[in-house]
């Protein structure tokens, strides 16, 4: 479907909220995918809650070369775009809020390399001539615009490769029921544009490219898929965080390749990072100031152990599994989504085998567990 506007012609945004309406109610929607009908319906986001306000950026990183400067002002017409010396933020529609994303564009004098192609990479096309591509990781919102960079060689994490040779491969990293994975399956082929790639090649944690004068140092930080990675540029005191996306929801670790301890693994290593520029892929767009993004972080990792401590809280009296899933311990209780019931079973299995293991809970029947 390469070249094919299907699903492009309308803009996502623009679809009848009568249609919004009916999807709402669509098995196999994608909670993320909902969550924005449901901001268009009724204005309010039900899984998110507004925890920071950006502020903008003005000046470029002091210890870029003026060769690199130079190269990097060369015009880029882009709405909203945000250089930080060799890096520019090409930032998606809505600032990147799902199915949109922001995509990172670095250059070096001998090479450009564009970070995870979004939704609106898609509908606009790349602003500059692009040499690589490299994805933070593999899911359905992070490669759409590779249907415009057609020939362009794709790197990833050895670990989510899967993803980009088949769309069985893919749908197996979300590890969704069947009656949820065949439509989801459709909407990657139809909304994303998904295609096989011909042309994947894979780094391990630690690669180190040299674009000219420019670095982009891949980071290992596995947990929402295994390849999960994050790029440091540090000729622009920048790095690009992908899905460690510091909103208000918390870490996504409901599907089948996904890791709780992993992510929390990884945030303690994102914090680490030498930088001062901090790049999302959703929501937060850029942080700037590595305190403010330190705590930032510290607030995304404690969604986890808040989500962790109501329901030992919960558990002062017996409860089942089914008990967890329907007092809901990720979802607001508004939120209204079939995929609601999948990822409330994951989080609540996922939280109680943890819980179990540290002898936090006990077992007190078959199906049931309690506070120890
Ligand atoms: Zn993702």
């Amino acid at each position: 479907m390469h070249g094919d506007l299907h699903g492009l012609q309308t803009p996502l945004g623009a679809r009848s909220s009568r249609n919004q309406a009916a999807r709402l109610l669509i098995p196999g929607r994608p909670l993320r995918w909902m969550v924005t009908q449901v901001i268009k319906l009724t204005g309010q986001n039900p899984a998110y809650r507004l925890t920071h306000r950006h502020t903008s950026i003005r000046k470029a990183p002091s210890q870029v070369s003026s060769l690199l400067m130079k190269r990097s002002l060369n015009k880029i017409h882009w709405p909203d775009a945000l250089q930080l010396g060799p890096v520019t933020v090409l930032t998606g529609e809505e600032r990147g809020k799902y199915p949109h994303g922001n995509s990172v564009l670095v250059r070096g004098t001998h090479q450009s390399v564009l970070i995870d192609p979004s939704l609106t990479i898609a509908n606009r096309g790349a602003p500059a001539p692009v040499d690589q591509v490299f994805l933070s990781h593999v899911h359905e919102d992070h490669i759409p615009g590779m249907s415009q960079l057609q020939g362009i060689p794709v790197h990833c994490h050895e670990e989510d490769a899967i993803g980009l040779t088949s769309i069985d491969g893919l749908m197996s990293m979300y590890g969704l029921p069947p009656t949820l994975e065949e439509e989801f399956r459709q909407e990657v082929i139809d909304d994303f544009h998904y295609e096989p790639q011909v042309d994947v090649s894979t780094f391990s944690g630690n690669a180190i490219f040299d674009l000219g004068g420019v670095e982009i140092q891949v980071i290992h930080t596995p947990g929402h898929t295994r390849g999960h990675c994050a790029f440091l540029i540090p000729q622009a005191r920048t790095v690009f965080l992908g899905d460690i996306e510091l909103s208000g929801f918390g870490p996504y670790y409901f599907d089948a390749h996904s890791s709780l301890e992993s992510f929390e693994q990884s945030m303690s290593r994102c914090r680490s990072l030498d930088a001062d520029y901090f790049v999302t892929f959703h929501h937060k767009w850029v942080i700037s100031g590595r305190e403010k993004f330190l705590q930032m972080l510290d607030d995304f990792a404690n969604v986890i152990s808040n989500r962790e401590e109501a329901m030992l809280e919960f558990m002062t009296e017996p409860r089942t599994i089914g008990d967890c899933v329907s007092k809901r311990f990720v979802y607001r209780p508004s939120v209204d989504m079939n995929l609601v019931q999948h990822v409330e079973t994951r989080s609540a299995l996922i939280h109680v085998n943890r819980m179990l293991e540290q002898g936090r809970i006990t077992k007190v029947s078959e199906n049931t567990y309690q506070a120890a």
